[in-house]
């Protein structure tokens, strides 16, 4: 059965948000084969046991009052644009989040969430290309170009620091931020 399409998360099974896995969904009681593994706020302890079909649907949100984004985190906690309520729950309450080292944030732009593309390392930044890395650069505030290089440098999908990238879904201008543990 094909994933249904998050617009705000085209790829939650590249990003790591889903897997592959025979757990049952707590939601709806059944072994989709997928498994979100994202962060989840909720009451109960929801780690590794909702499937991608009861987060689309709204149903997992409903069920356990659960969210999988920061409503706040949407525009970085006023850092960037804010969005309307309609958009912010798009994001908060039917598409999957992501794991980063501190409290994520989802970048904004034009008005509207941005697409999610994913954690970068140093080699995923340099194929997206300066546009990125100027965006990045800027939200780490680091001054002084060999500080910059350097970070730069370290960035890892894996480890940390790791930059998140982002693509507003308007003029695809590349954005994010990155953080470390
Ligand atoms: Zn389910
Ligand atoms: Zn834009």
């Amino acid at each position: 059965m094909d994933l249904p399409i998050f617009q705000y998360h085209p790829d939650p099974i590249a990003t790591g948000s889903i897997k592959n896995s025979d757990a049952v969904c707590e939601c709806c009681g059944t072994t989709r084969g997928f498994v979100y593994t994202g962060p989840v706020y909720a009451e109960e302890e929801l780690h590794e046991c909702i499937c991608p079909w009861c987060i689309f649907d709204g149903s997992a949100h409903k069920k356990f009052d659960a969210t999988f984004v920061d409503l706040d985190g949407i525009g970085g906690y006023g850092s960037w644009e804010s969005v309307s309520s309609d958009i912010a729950e798009e994001i908060a309450f039917r598409t999957p989040g992501f794991s980063g080292w501190q409290q994520e944030r989802w970048w904004t732009h034009c008005e509207d969430a941005a697409v999610f593309l994913g954690p970068v390392g140093a080699e995923e930044a340099k194929i997206l290309g300066e546009e990125f890395i100027g965006f990045i650069r800027q939200e780490s505030g680091l001054e002084g170009i060999s500080s910059w290089e350097d970070y730069l440098s370290i960035l890892s999908k894996t480890d940390g620091p790791t930059a998140y990238a982002f693509k507003c879904k308007h003029f695809g201008k590349l954005g994010g931020y990155s953080d470390c543990h």
